[in-house]
């Protein structure tokens, strides 16, 4: 009786290869404090420097979320005191971000879809690591001065599930755009959960927001946790707090953490060491040439173009590097359907068992469609194919080639096939004599025998029709 309201505030890190404001190397996994200099420790007097690759990636996620684009942008100083910052306040973009008031369209959990507004999409830079062991508290600065890019969505959001559905969208969003690669374990992306519940028709109700949250998995969790506790305290009498949680995965529940500080708290005010960023002709011509078909528009149109099922659409479209692979042995084949249901199986199978990706991997979208078009001709049959498709894994050559070599090739001509037919009957005379004095019961024991003769490559159409022919 409850509806869920769920707002999300999601962070990438953007694919550049330096900091925000400074030229510190952006890479994950270094050794701690390698990765740092004066501008991002802080150090007095020193100045940052805008990273304006950071700016477009930022400008090309604003657009692809239809966001209203800023003309002018302007960074902020939002003031706060804690070791993970040494310069004791956040550059960030509180009064103009990058854009405002978009709309993207997302396949629910139910597979329909659904609108959800973006409040805003803002650039601003990650914070250092801290790792408390024991009563130590250790801090690695390589991480601070990340460019960070954060959308904030409107409250639209009404389950768990859905918000999982989103945020798994959204990944694929970033993915195919380029700009950051998304990958929650690894903290590439982050989101902060805000929920609340209400009564059909009544106004929003107190939120309170969810952080620590590393994986949409907990996230809907998370939601679905936070729906019933509220749901219980308002039915008890009890009022919401404005707070922040925390998700705590080994009791699958949410803990306060603290009540929220107002936003006052932060005493923005505008960065002034950063002049305000009035993008150019040449940078709006930039941010048009990265934009992308999204991921749900090109799962629809390859879905539609080839007759795919949901499942394979979902699949195809998952990357864009996937997408490209089967649109591209698709057209090439001209049978959509049968590649896809290679991608999704034999495929698939080949990979794992050589611990390979797609990307990694020999097969090509020509090699497998040469393999489909070889199927569809009739000069392979399903068997062969197989043993073809592993063949490009182990030796790294066309099917073609493969089949060639390996003489593999169909037999589909009486004039071949005669002589194989010739020996079986030899080789079997008693049974081909039972036959003829009719014991139909034993053609199909010939049937295999010539099978058996040819490797599988006899058209088993044709062995029908000559046996048959043979036999009277
Ligand atoms: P704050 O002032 O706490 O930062 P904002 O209004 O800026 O709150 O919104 C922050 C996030 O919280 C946004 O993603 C927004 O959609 C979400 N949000 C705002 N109000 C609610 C609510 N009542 N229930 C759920 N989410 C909300
Ligand atoms: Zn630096
Ligand atoms: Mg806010």
């Amino acid at each position: 009786m409850y509806q869920t309201v769920v707002g999300l505030e999601i962070h990438i890190h953007l694919n550049t290869k330096s900091k925000a404001f400074c030229s510190c190397l952006a890479e994950f996994g270094d050794e701690p404090n390698t990765n740092v200099c004066p501008v991002c420790l802080g150090y007095p007097g020193v100045l940052p420097v805008l990273n304006e690759e950071a700016l477009t990636q930022g400008y090309t996620v604003a657009r692809a979320l239809g966001c209203n684009l800023s003309q002018r942008t302007l960074f902020d100083r939002k003031n706060y005191f804690y070791p993970d910052m040494p310069k004791n306040y956040q550059i960030t973009q509180f009064h103009d971000p990058v854009g405002r008031d978009g709309k993207i369209e997302f396949q629910a959990h139910d597979g329909t879809i659904k609108t959800i507004r973006i409040h805003d999409v803002h650039l601003e830079e990650d914070a250092g690591k801290m790792i408390h062991a024991g009563d130590m508290s250790l801090c690695d600065y390589n991480r601070a001065g990340y460019s960070l890019l954060e959308v904030v969505t409107e409250p639209d959001l009404t389950s768990g599930e859905d918000a999982e559905a989103f945020l798994l969208s959204f990944q694929r969003l970033v993915r195919y755009l380029g700009v950051s690669d998304g990958n929650m374990d690894e903290g590439s992306m982050k989101c902060d959960t805000n929920v609340s519940i209400r009564k059909a028709g009544e106004p929003l109700g107190t939120k309170v927001e969810i952080k620590n949250l590393n994986s949409t998995r907990f996230i809907k969790k998370a939601i679905e946790f936070e729906t019933k506790r509220q749901a219980t305290a308002l039915e008890t009498n009890q009022r919401i707090v404005q707070e922040t949680r925390l998700w705590n995965e080994n009791r699958d529940v949410t803990e306060s953490m603290r009540s929220k500080e107002g936003s006052l708290d932060y005493r923005y005010f505008p960065e002034p060491d950063i002049p305000p960023f009035l993008p150019d002709a040449a940078f709006w011509a930039a941010v048009e040439s990265r934009q992308v078909e999204l991921p749900l528009a090109r799962k629809h149109r390859l879905t539609a173009a080839f007759g795919l099922s949901r499942e394979q659409g979902d699949f195809v479209a998952e990357s864009r590097f996937m997408a490209d692979f089967f649109e591209q042995a698709a057209k090439e084949s001209g049978n959509g359907l049968a590649v896809a249901n290679w991608l999704m199986g034999d495929v698939q199978k080949e990979l794992n068992h050589f611990n390979l990706s797609l990307e990694a991997s020999p097969l090509t979208p020509f090699r497998l469609a040469q393999l489909q078009k070889l199927l569809d001709s009739g000069r392979i049959h399903i068997k062969i194919a197989k043993q073809l498709l592993d063949a490009v894994f182990e030796q790294n050559k066309d099917p073609e080639v493969v089949m060639r070599e390996k003489g593999l090739e169909a037999i589909t001509t009486e004039e071949q096939l005669s002589p194989i037919v010739d020996k079986v009957f030899e080789a079997h005379a008693t049974v081909v004599e039972a036959i003829k004095a009719g014991d139909a019961r034993q053609k199909g024991f010939l049937v295999g025998q010539v099978m058996k003769a040819t490797d599988g490559r006899a058209a088993p159409a044709l062995v029908n029709s000559l046996l048959a022919k043979r036999l009277g």
